[in-house]
């Protein structure tokens, strides 16, 4: 499927300011600033950023107000420009720098109103990530909540059935939940994911620091998000080309491409921006990094628990080896109580 998502929406008369000219702060103005945010994500307690289209543009996907943007284009009456697919495309620098930050331990919480998945199939933990307005790869069952992150995008939008149904077992393997599985894309007119908005609420209140990147702040609710944390008494510092809603809000307001804030900013934290190795799905934050390369999240739990398995059987046998009899005696007690937990 295309990245059409635009098209697939019903159509709404008031998108918002679409189309203002871009600013760019000076090579000068720009380090300058940067500086101050990498000081102020340092002296932060719990940052939380917000993104918005504007973080996917290098990866071929339009933004929507930007001056090549789908709802500008829209007003002149022509198309928008896809350069790649939502399963061909790649996570951003800024994508990656932010699972950088996150991994680091400074970025707390990321809510996003980004629909292309790119977050999720960065490997950004999705436990602590707010998907506002949907996310083409994942349906989710209309009975029981649960979730499905796809390989390819489910290609239905708006909330509506998309044909297949949930394999949630329940009552002891007898009997699946067989639930309807619904997008859970947006459509203009439906409310936000309760879940995932109460996190993202939370989130804000608590945040002493909440940074807002290639978004212009429009859309309600999501763009007065940083608001909360103003009202806290946090700080909200704002990246985007064109001015936002909320920039009289901002303690600091920087004028630039995000992925050339994001990569100087890593640079002052002394941090490396992971590497993108394909697709990559990791369901908690707490899961080890190595258990996160799996498309669908029930196989990768089953996944996970198997591989660890293995690992406890290889490190007992790797001891059992060089060990003396009595030695190996105390191994396989120490194995056999591990399997019991296992059980458990
Ligand atoms: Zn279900």
């Amino acid at each position: 499927m295309s990245v059409n998502y635009a098209a697939g929406l019903s159509p709404y008369p008031d998108k918002g300011v679409c189309g203002l000219p871009e600013k760019f702060d000076s090579p000068e103005e720009l380090k300058a600033k940067v500086e101050t945010l990498a000081e102020m994500i340092k002296e932060s307690q719990y940052f939380v950023v917000h993104s918005g289209a504007g973080i996917s543009t290098s990866t071929g996907i339009p933004d929507f107000r930007g001056p090549k943007g789908v709802w500008t284009l829209e007003e002149r009456g022509e198309s928008p420009h896809f350069e790649t697919t939502f399963e061909d495309a790649r996570p951003s620098l800024t994508h990656m720098a932010l699972l950088g930050l996150q991994r680091a331990g400074y970025l707390k919480y990321l809510i996003s109103q980004n629909v292309d998945g790119l977050h999720v199939r960065s490997g950004f933990p999705r436990d602590l990530l707010s998907e506002l307005h949907g996310n083409m790869f994942v349906e989710e069952c209309e009975k029981c909540g649960r979730q499905y992150v796809r390989e390819k995008v489910i290609g239905v939008m708006g909330l509506k059935p998309t044909g297949r149904y949930c394999e949630v077992v329940r009552s002891r393997g007898l009997r699946a939940c067989r639930g309807k599985l619904i997008s859970t894309i947006l459509d203009w007119e439906d409310a936000l994911p309760d879940r995932d908005l109460n996190r993202a609420e939370d989130a804000s209140r608590r945040a002493d620091l909440a940074l807002t990147l290639g978004t212009s702040l429009q859309i309600k609710p999501s763009g007065d998000l940083p608001l909360i944390t103003k009202r806290k008494g946090g700080k909200v510092a704002i990246v985007n080309l064109q001015p936002t809603k909320h920039d009289k809000h901002a303690h600091l307001r920087i004028h630039g491409y995000v992925d050339e804030v994001m990569k100087p900013l890593l640079d002052l934290l002394g941090l490396e921006i992971p590497k993108w190795e394909g697709p990559t799905i990791c369901e908690s934050s707490t899961a080890p990094l190595d258990s996160t390369t799996v498309i669908k999240p029930v196989t990768a739990q089953r996944k996970v628990k198997k591989a660890v398995k293995e690992e406890r059987k290889r490190d007992a046998s790797e001891l059992e080896n060089d060990k003396s009899t009595e030695e190996r005696e105390a191994v396989s007690v120490k194995r056999e109580k591990l399997e019991l937990k296992e059980e458990k």
